[in-house]
């Protein structure tokens, strides 16, 4: 019994050793997480994900940051069911969210918002670190601002109320289930809302879209990254972002400077950029966008 004792230390060394010597990430494995018999969400890898399961087939919602990613999503999904993934819906365009996709099966539908494939083909005509996979864009774009889908005998609602986190976010419903997945809209790394100027997201859009989602009937709310959330949660959100904006649009009718604007309404120091957001530029914080917003004409 004795080398037990022995040997398995040094073999756990030996392996973290390797590990380190490749390179390689020791991340935390995925957390999947039941919702209702046919509903879960998956948490690690980038963003949350979520799993249904259909009639004869599974559908995903995001689909994680990387192709080691997405395999992990699919083995974990394959312990819940032997049923294929037959289609992906994703929130947006941001890579933690779509990049996973390049290790899901060739022919997966990929129902997506039209901006969303916008935002894909720009980032894959400039190329480099954090571009989409080429061979999973977008297959079925949603160009409507509410479209019901019935998919693998599950009906689907996608709302799409402004442009919000980016110019291509969807908002998926679920109405028998009262189960939303919310997407980036809200992103439990920071206090403020998350604002991709350069996607064309939106302040405005932001309080819109936010409005849309607690006026749905749930109280299970599935964030772009962090825990579950209810209906309470995300109204506490929307009012101190609402009071935030109608501060800033006071200092900016003011001729405040955006210095003076930071000064008066974030915390110091200045928020910082959240981690693990994805490739890409960094997220300027809440005050500058609606700053930049209220004063670009
Ligand atoms: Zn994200």
């Amino acid at each position: 019994m004795n080398y037990r004792y022995t040997l398995l230390p040094a073999l756990a060394v030996t392996v973290t050793t390797l590990a380190l010597a490749q390179g390689q990430q020791t991340a935390a494995p995925f957390v999947v997480h039941q919702l209702k018999p046919n509903v879960y969400w998956v948490e690690g890898g980038g963003g949350n994900s979520g799993v249904i399961v259909g009639d004869r087939g599974v559908i995903v919602v995001d689909a994680k940051t990387s192709a080691a990613g997405g395999k992990e999503l699919l083995d974990d999904i394959a312990k819940i069911t032997p049923k294929p993934v037959t289609a992906v819906i994703l929130t947006h365009s941001d890579g933690d969210h779509v990049n996973g996709l390049a290790a899901f099966p060739a022919g997966v539908k990929v129902i997506a918002h039209e901006n969303n494939k916008k935002e894909q083909d720009a980032a894959l005509a400039a190329g480099g670190r954090g571009a989409p996979p080429a061979d999973h864009l977008p297959s079925q774009l949603i160009t409507k601002n509410e479209d019901t889908l019935t998919l693998e005998g599950v009906k689907v609602e996608l709302h799409h109320w402004a442009p919000a986190h980016t110019s291509g976010d969807l908002i998926v419903y679920l109405p028998a289930e009262q189960i939303v997945f919310t997407g980036d809209i809200i992103a439990m790394q920071l206090p403020d809302p998350l604002i991709h100027l350069e996607k064309n997201g939106s302040s405005e859009g932001w309080i819109t879209t936010t409005k849309g989602i607690v006026g749905l009937k749930s109280d299970q709310f599935v964030p772009g990254h962090g825990d579950l959330q209810t209906k309470a949660a995300i109204q506490k959100r929307l009012a101190d972002a609402e009071a935030k904006r109608a501060k800033i649009k006071e200092l900016v009718a003011q001729g405040k400077t955006l210095d003076e604007v930071k000064a008066a309404v974030d915390p110091p120091p200045a928020a910082p950029a959240p981690a693990g957001g994805g490739r890409g530029p960094a997220f300027a914080p809440f005050s500058q966008v609606v700053y930049t917003e209220l004063t670009k004409k």
